[in-house]
């Protein structure tokens, strides 16, 4: 039983993913994660989602569906929290055959609504701890001692390379052109929920697990 979550970059999906994961035990799979791991090996089609990424536009979907239905794959047992894909019509097409082959099914697609004043907000003050990954926000919430991690006391706060305001400024632009519409897709399959993604991370996970 698989779940979908739409949303725009910084919309609370990776912080609700990891909750999820920890009280149901689902398997996350990001596109987002699979596409930095294929540029950090330097092969052909990692250069090609560099250029991508370095832009802030998305990733060619034949690459991206590759890397999906690997990695959908090797974790057929499991029930998969989609985060980041799919994020156009074809990509959803493509899930489903991928979901078809591996005997699953697609439970629920949860679109986090939040405009875009919001994300810059969060965004351009988001920083993560180099060693142990913690995500900070200068502005709402910082850690105790300003440049060290709260969580392993590591020093190497730094902000993602794509969290620059041009490179945002695209990313959300995609968002809300190529990847919103897959909203009333899922609407007319009768699957989707819409959460308040504005509400703080509680209420938002309680949206999420009443609608599960
Ligand atoms: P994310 O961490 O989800 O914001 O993804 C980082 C970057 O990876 C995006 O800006 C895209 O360039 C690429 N990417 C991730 N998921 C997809 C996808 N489903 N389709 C195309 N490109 C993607």
């Amino acid at each position: 039983m698989h779940l979908i979550f739409l949303g725009p970059p910084a919309c609370g999906k990776g912080t609700q993913s990891a909750i999820l994961v920890q009280k149901y035990g689902y398997y996350h799979l990001s596109t987002g994660d699979l596409v930095r791991k294929e540029v950090a090996t330097k092969s052909e089609l990692g250069c090609k989602l560099k250029m991508c990424i370095e832009k802030g536009a998305l990733g060619a979907s034949e690459i991206v569906n590759e890397l999906l239905k690997k990695d959908v794959e090797n974790h057929k047992q499991m029930s998969i929290l989609f985060d980041g894909y799919p994020r156009k019509l074809d990509q959803a097409e493509f899930l489903d055959s991928v979901v078809e082959l591996s005997d699953g099914v697609l439970k629920r697609v949860f679109y986090f609504d939040i405009d875009a004043d919001e994300l810059y907000k969060r965004i351009l003050g988001r920083v993560t701890c180099n060693d142990c990954g913690a995500v900070y926000n200068l502005q709402t919430k910082p850690p105790k001692e300003e440049g060290v991690c709260d969580s392993c006391g590591g020093c190497r706060l730094t902000r993602r390379g794509d969290d620059n305001e041009e490179i945002l400024k695209n990313r959300i632009q995609s968002f809300f052109e190529e990847t919103a519409p897959l909203k009333d897709f899922y609407l007319k399959r009768g699957i989707l929920t819409v959460v308040n993604a504005r509400a703080p991370v509680e209420v938002v996970t309680e949206q999420i697990v009443n609608a599960l």
